[in-house]
């Protein structure tokens, strides 16, 4: 990592907490002042961007790092992009790292990445491009950090603090795309149910009939 970082403040957009590994072991060694952004809209369903952020939060909080959280979820954008080949992951960076770049300029930060650069399965080159068209109107510098070689360590070090570590990209043609969907599917439903049974007061729920319906 170069020097020239050292002391300087990072806004660094975080995909999920296993991914952020790696990338913030490099830059913290390198004594880069980081703060994390998750801002995710992409994932499907909202049970998983909610798990998926709160395992980003146990990798900041690991790290002791500032986390800003961005709640917006809009997967169907992603939906309607069906048809649009790499062009619908062009537009995923494209929205994350706009907000990114946005975030940045307001809190006058001037370096900004993001930790999709640490997985071999991104489009390296469609990501730095998408972050440098970001950062430009503002003079702010996209990083484009290769953490690739890094990738199995961080996601080594992701398991050994117990971080959830999804099985697909996140979208949801991306999720009926993948090979593990029939159960994915099926951990879902069991998150939605414990959710409802640990936000409700159980003894109403049995009462109207909505405990009995969602055990079935
Ligand atoms: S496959 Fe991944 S990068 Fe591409 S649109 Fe879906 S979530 Fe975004």
């Amino acid at each position: 990592m170069n020097e020239e970082y050292k002391g300087q403040k990072w806004l660094l957009h975080q995909c999920c907490g296993p991914c952020s590994m790696w990338p913030l072991d490099t830059l913290l060694h390198a004594g880069v002042d980081v703060t994390l952004l998750f801002f995710n809209p992409n994932i499907h369903p909202n049970m998983e961007w909610r798990r998926r952020m709160e395992n980003a939060s146990k990798a900041a909080a690991y790290y002791e790092i500032p986390l800003i959280v961005n709640p917006l979820c809009v997967p169907s954008a992603w939906r309607e992009r069906a048809n649009d080949g790499a062009g619908r992951c062009r537009f995923c960076y494209r929205v994350r790292l706009e907000h990114l770049a946005k975030v940045a300029h307001r809190l006058g930060i001037k370096y900004v990445s993001t930790t999709l650069l640490v997985s071999p399965w991104q489009n390296r080159d469609v990501l730095i491009e998408e972050g440098r068209r970001a950062c430009e109107p503002y003079s702010i510098e996209f990083v484009p950090c290769d953490w690739r070689n890094g990738y199995r360590r961080g996601q080594q070090m992701a398991k050994e603090i117990g971080l959830y570590r999804q099985k697909y990209c996140g979208c949801i043609l991306s999720l009926e795309a993948s090979d593990f969907y029939e159960k994915i599917a099926r951990e879902h439903d069991t998150l939605v149910l414990q959710d409802t049974l640990t936000r409700c007061d159980r003894s109403r729920l049995v009462s109207d009939g909505v405990f009995d319906e969602a055990v079935v």
